[in-house]
């Protein structure tokens, strides 16, 4: 068949936070730069991130460095993180947030005029650079501004359905445009996936449609491994009510601000449960905790902000006891402030405007006067392409990810703030390394007979048409059955019945048709999408099967305790010679001397 054929030297797969700075960043080192993206360019994901961008700036509290953010994330991934990705990230945020600024990044400024820092759950020191709760809207923005002079080609509304190798190594990409449905093939020497996460495996989610684990699943049947898949964040706080903005994000800005979590009794649960390696660090009354949020150095953070499994967790009891609100959750409060602070319902606007016009526009509550109703939302997933630290480079040559679809830096939980900057150093490493391949290697060649058959594949459910089922139901399907069976709270027999599950499933998947015409077909998108969706599903049950016990985001009724043999390794996925799914656990390599240090030191 002939496509419309694109050649560059990198091709990055995604226009979000990771994908905009990888392509900057390749651009610069002078090789030719391809970017694809699902949706509109400035559409990505990370437009929706709100509380801001992790980074030891130490503007608002000198006490903080590298080392103590280092530690905080190790401490947040219960110590299965890659401790290199941890250093990395850490040592480099504060350069990359202020690369931001010099490139015309305008944040909430401290008094004298430095980049504000605002605290968030997890870390030890007000960290957070942000704008307002809009943080990645103008990460987005400036990026993509600065992007635009570097001479990159864009290619917006087109979806990568599968990488082409040559041999080993990668040759290029295979997609459609979404809205004419012709097929593009990308020829290139390297790409770097910046697809984003999965969220969309769930049925409650504060993620967006295009979170169906592409990357993942396209490095996957490229033979790439993935690692900690059985790591999914459940964020504590998403909208319940009404049930059609279900799942909703309700930032952890708020709760930052000063905003307080009661069960139908009015009491701060969150005082209930301190786990053992925060209570040094957690305020053990209400007023240290409300001092601490109006940056009193002397005070500790109150229990609200500890890490997001935990404070999930605390939800989920106060709930199943039947101390839960009247749609299901539980409430926030941050109206309570006023009490505090002059001009309190001014100041909330101030500072959470978006959340402010959320509620008012989706549930008809104003914040400033009443507390909010929340539950918890499947947010991220820390596992993702399992890269080198350094490079970004996944174990098939010249395929490189970066950002939500790659994994290591967060461990068994990501502390909130820790993606904006991942993306960030991540995607310029992406973007720098994927440049040094290119430059190494002659062009690929590229098999068109593996485009033909991607191509046929696709297709298929319009040669079934209306006889076969609609691709929405195998999805609502396979989204009950993960949010049921692989949720918050997980065990063997439900897990089981989940893998169980997805044959059937998988099965449908591969009956399902569609009507219509290739123009923009929603129906289509979504048949394609499955694919991925069931990929990503398999993962994520077959880790969590295998690490018994909990640990961070991963949480089992029947191993409630963590144990100390399931702290030296990973679990990874791969597809194997029969095409079937295999996972095997790899021991995380030793810390060195220097970095042990550091984390003993902030004890
Ligand atoms: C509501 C919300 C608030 C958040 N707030 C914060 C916060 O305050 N701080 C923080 O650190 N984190 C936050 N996060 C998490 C953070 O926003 C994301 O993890 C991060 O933005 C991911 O960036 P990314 O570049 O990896 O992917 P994305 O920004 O999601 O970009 C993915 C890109 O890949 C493209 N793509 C996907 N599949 C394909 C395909 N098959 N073909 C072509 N293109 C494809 C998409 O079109 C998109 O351009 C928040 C998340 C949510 C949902």
């Amino acid at each position: 068949m002939d496509y419309q054929t694109h050649e560059h030297d990198v091709l990055v797969i995604g226009a979000g936070g990771a994908g905009l700075r990888a392509a900057i960043e390749a651009s610069a080192a002078g090789v030719s730069v391809g970017l694809v993206c699902k949706s509109l360019l400035g559409k990505a994901h990370t437009v929706m991130a709100e509380g801001g961008i992790a980074a030891a700036l130490a503007n608002v509290d000198d006490r903080d460095s590298w080392k103590v953010h280092f530690a905080d994330t190790m401490r947040g991934g219960q110590y299965v993180n890659n401790w290199r990705m941890a250093e990395l990230h850490a040592k480099e945020a504060p350069d990359r947030v202020r690369e931001l600024e010099a490139w015309g990044a305008v944040f909430d400024r401290t008094k004298d005029g430095r980049i504000l820092q605002r605290n968030f759950g997890g870390h030890r020191y007000p960290r957070l650079a942000h704008v307002g709760d809009r943080t990645g809207l103008e990460l987005i923005r400036t990026l993509q501004d600065h992007g635009i002079h570097q001479g990159i080609d864009v290619h917006m509304e087109c979806t990568i359905i599968y990488l082409l190798k040559d041999g080993d190594r990668i040759a290029g990409a295979f997609g459609y445009e979404r809205e004419r449905g012709r097929f593009k093939l990308f020829k290139a020497k390297a790409v770097v996936l910046a697809t984003g996460g999965i969220g969309r495996a769930y049925k409650i989610t504060s993620n967006s449609w295009e979170y169906t684990g592409d990357g993942h699943t396209l490095a996957y049947d490229a033979g790439a491994e993935l690692v900690d898949m059985e790591f999914v964040q459940f964020h504590p706080t998403g909208m319940i009510w009404p049930p059609s903005v279900q799942g909703i994000l309700v930032t952890e800005a708020v709760r930052g601000e000063g905003g307080v979590l009661k069960n139908n009794e009015g009491r701060r649960f969150m005082f209930d449960e301190i786990p053992d390696n925060y209570r040094a660090q957690t305020a053990d009354n209400e007023e240290e905790g409300w001092r601490y949020t109006q940056g009193d150095k002397a005070a500790r953070r109150p229990p609200e902000l500890l890490t997001r499994d935990h404070v999930s967790r605390c939800i989920v009891r106060e709930i199943k006891a039947g101390r839960g609100s009247p749609h299901g959750g539980v409430f926030l409060d941050i109206s309570w402030i006023k009490a505090r602070i002059p001009n309190g319902a001014e100041h909330i606007k101030k500072k959470l405007p978006s959340m402010y016009h959320q509620f008012k526009q989706l549930a008809d509550i104003d914040i400033t006067q009443e507390p909010m109703e929340v539950g918890p939302t499947t947010h991220y997933i820390m596992g993702g392409v399992r890269v080198d630290a350094d490079t970004q480079m996944s174990t098939v040559p010249g395929l490189f990810a970066a950002g939500e679809c790659a994994a290591g830096i967060n461990g068994a939980n990501r502390l909130g703030g820790n993606s904006l900057s991942d993306i960030i150093v991540f995607g310029k490493r992406a973007g720098e390394y994927a440049a040094r391949y290119a430059k190494t290697q002659a062009g690929a060649n590229v098999d068109t007979r593996q485009a033909d058959e991607a191509a046929r594949r696709a297709l298929e459910p319009f040669e079934r048409g209306t006889k076969g089922e609609g691709p929405y139901e195998v999805q609502y399907a396979l989204q009950a059955m993960m949010q049921d069976l692989v949720g918050i709270v997980r065990n063997a027999d439900e897990m089981r019945r989940a893998l169980d599950g997805l044959t059937p499933l998988r099965e449908r998947a591969n009956r399902v048709g569609v009507s219509g015409h290739r123009e923009y077909n929603p129906g289509w998108h979504a048949a394609l999408d499955l694919h991925n969706l069931l990929t990503v599903s398999e993962a994520i049950t077959r880790s969590a099967l295998e690490r018994r016990e909990s640990r961070g985001g991963h949480f089992r009724e029947d191993y409630p305790s963590k144990e100390v043999s399931f702290g030296t390794i990973n679990f990874v996925v791969r597809k194997g010679r029969d095409g079937r799914m295999e996972v095997f656990s790899v021991a995380i390599p030793e810390m060195p001397e220097e970095l042990k240090r550091v984390i003993k030191e902030m004890e």
